[in-house]
């Protein structure tokens, strides 16, 4: 009898996350396909139909199986070597390197990146130029479009879009899962108050130079997309920068520490998403009736977004994510998903299911195109 009531609870709980994941089926598929399918390329037809059912099948198990983090994390993670990937494809394509010179960047022929946005804010606000634009290589979104997406995300998700959204933050994330256990558990927390003071500095700097300072001095992603030709000592230590902060804070620091230390230490962008968070529909909320204060969720978290202290009071700092790592872990369900004005511990499915239908939408969105031109490239080396 109980084997009978677990297979129809089974069945049931596939059926109903099967209707929750058609209007993700249809919408998606809209947008990558135009409604219309081409199939006159093998190859891109084939790449485009293992995306949009390999996409939605990461978002039928979110429902499916109750969890969310380890299905984000995965297209999350994707999406963050495709696009490096699909980055150098083109820049080898269009200027035969993966290095540029000062040339380069006078005629703005360097990609541009949502980090950069930090750097146009303050000489944008007071000299009217902006500064670095970039350019688009291998026919990326245009810039415009690119910041009113990452706008209408920050607005909208808050620092989700750091888990949801970025197209960098699946290095460090991926990093920080490679080992089971910490093997540095003691690491500051108020190094993630860092961010606040590398944005001041790159916003000031900027704007006093007119030069984009973090892309030219800071960025570790410039170690996997593309990086100045080494013809000075200038450029040789800038190199050595770009590769000691990819190595220490995107590979060693996250697998030691299981933390996300690129996004938490460094990143100035990650600083302008959490004081959005302040604004944003979607939180991360606390059931005090049901939390026994176990602290599995602060343990968990990537990003120094929750501490014991907060957890007592039943707060979630302005640095969460939204990754739902914490909520995942959670063994009485006391930490979920919510909408601001809504109590916590009440409407727990309805928040998560707006929430991950608004975020996962965004994410497969953004991230089917490289996705997509990554799987092409290796069908044809197959093939
Ligand atoms: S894991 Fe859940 S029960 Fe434990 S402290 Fe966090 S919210 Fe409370
Ligand atoms: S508080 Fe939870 S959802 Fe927010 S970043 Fe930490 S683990 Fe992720």
């Amino acid at each position: 009898m109980d084997n009978i009531l677990t297979i129809v609870g089974m069945q049931k709980s596939f059926g109903k996350s099967l209707l929750y994941s058609l209007p993700m089926f249809l919408i998606s598929f809209m947008f990558l396909t135009g409604g219309r399918p081409d199939f006159s390329n093998p190859a891109s037809g084939i790449a485009l139909m293992v995306v949009f059912l390999f996409v939605n099948l990461l978002y039928f198990l979110m429902h499916y199986t109750g969890k969310t983090d380890r299905f984000r994390a995965v297209l999350f993670i994707i999406f963050a070597l495709s696009l490096s990937y699909t980055l150098i494809h083109n820049m080898l394509e269009v200027r035969k390197s993966m290095s540029f010179n000062q040339a380069d960047i006078l005629e703005c022929k360097i990609p541009f990146c949502h980090l950069v946005i930090p750097m146009m804010l303050l000489p944008a606000a007071f000299t009217k130029s902006i500064i670095f634009p970039g350019s688009i290589i291998g026919g990326f979104a245009n810039i415009s479009a690119m910041v009113v997406l990452w706008l209408g995300a920050t607005l909208v998700l808050g620092r989700g879009f750091c888990s949801w959204g970025c197209f960098y933050g699946g290095w460090d994330d991926g990093f920080s899962r490679v080992r089971k256990r910490r093997a540095i558990k003691q690491i500051s927390d108020l190094w993630k108050w860092m961010p606040f003071a590398v944005l001041l500095m790159v916003m000031l700097t900027a704007a006093l130079s007119l030069t984009p300072t973090y892309c030219s001095w800071i960025c570790p992603f410039k170690a996997v997309t593309e990086f100045e030709q080494v013809t000075s000592v200038e450029s040789a230590t800038k190199a050595g920068i770009f590769l000691s902060l990819f190595g220490g804070l995107v590979v060693v620091l996250p697998v030691m520490t299981r933390k996300r230390t690129q996004c938490s230490f460094l990143c100035p962008l990650g600083a302008i998403s959490s004081l959005s968070n302040k604004i944003t529909p979607f939180t991360v909320k606390i059931d005090k009736t049901a939390c026994t204060e176990c602290y599995k969720c602060v343990e968990v978290c990537p990003l120094f977004a929750l501490s014991k202290e907060g957890i007592k009071e039943g707060e979630v700092s302005l640095f969460c994510s939204k990754c739902g790592k914490c909520i995942d872990a959670c063994p009485k369900k006391a930490i979920h998903y919510g909408i601001r004005g809504i109590p916590a511990g009440t409407m727990k499915n309805f928040s998560r299911n707006l929430f991950l239908f608004v975020s996962f939408l965004f994410m497969a969105v953004f991230s089917s195109g490289p996705i997509i031109n990554t799987l092409q490239g290796v069908l044809k080396l197959i093939f």
